[in-house]
């Protein structure tokens, strides 16, 4: 299946797609998360990228679709995926478009995870992510079996330098202003899949299950 799962910051995009790539056996490509593998190597990219990213606004269309398109190509890519976190504008959205047009791929849907905007905050804050595997999770609503350290593969976790107060409220306006306007283009296509992300995460991953099998 070729998929986009979309929401706002904190939605738990990450915490599912890591679910349903497994569930699935498509190939996760997290924008979010190559910037910081790029940030970690300190390549170019990487380096320009966290100025943005410090201030919770958005690495330039150019940088991301460049590197989508390169991801895209890559052979793990063929026996599908899911896309969390781009597109992130209407003109990321139309290079997407025109490149799996020219790829001769078509998008089987878009799952768009809606959670009220006073839980994102919390949410958010309490984030911490695994160093070496980017699984997610919660000091409180979703808390490793040992503190700090992650149950899938041991690895220490860290607390995301963009997931604090002030970055977080910008990210929340970013998205409303820049990627929100995304619902509806993907509803005007057909390919928007509404799932409520405000119930606990392994019934949000039922939900979406089922609305794949339809
Ligand atoms: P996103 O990738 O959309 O920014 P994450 O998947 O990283 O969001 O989730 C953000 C935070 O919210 C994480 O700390 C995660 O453990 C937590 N979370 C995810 N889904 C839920 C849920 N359904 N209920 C409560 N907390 C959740
Ligand atoms: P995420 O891991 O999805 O929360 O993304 C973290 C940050 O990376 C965002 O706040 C942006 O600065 C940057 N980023 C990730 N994906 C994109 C994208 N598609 N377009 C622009 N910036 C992005």
């Amino acid at each position: 299946m070729k998929l986009m799962i979309m929401g706002p910051p904190g939605a738990g995009k990450g915490t599912q797609a890591e679910r349903l790539v497994k569930e699935l056996d498509i190939t996760h490509i997290s924008t979010g998360d190559m910037f910081r593998a790029a940030i970690k190597e300190g390549t170019e990219m990487g380096k320009k990228a966290k100025e943005y990213m410090d201030k919770g606004q958005l690495v330039p269309d150019e940088v991301v679709v460049g590197m989508v398109k390169d991801r895209l190509s890559q052979p793990d890519c063929a026996k599908g995926f899911l896309l969390d976190g781009f597109p992130r504008t209407v003109a990321q959205a139309d290079a997407l478009s025109t490149t799996l047009d020219q790829m001769g791929i078509k998008l089987d849907g878009v799952i768009n995870i809606e959670v009220p905007r006073e839980r994102l905050m919390a949410r958010l804050t309490g984030r911490r992510v695994c160093k070496k595997c980017g699984a997610s999770y919660h000091v409180l609503f979703n808390p490793p079996q040992k503190e700090g350290v992650c149950d899938n593969c041991g690895g220490e976790l860290y607390q995301r330098s963009d997931d604090n107060e002030e970055t977080v409220a910008n990210r929340l306006d970013v998205y409303e202003a820049q990627t929100q306007p995304l619902i509806d283009y993907y509803q005007k296509r057909g390919l928007l899949i509404n799932i409520n992300g405000d119930q606990d995460i392994d019934l949000v991953l039922q939900e979406i299950l089922e609305a794949l099998k339809k």
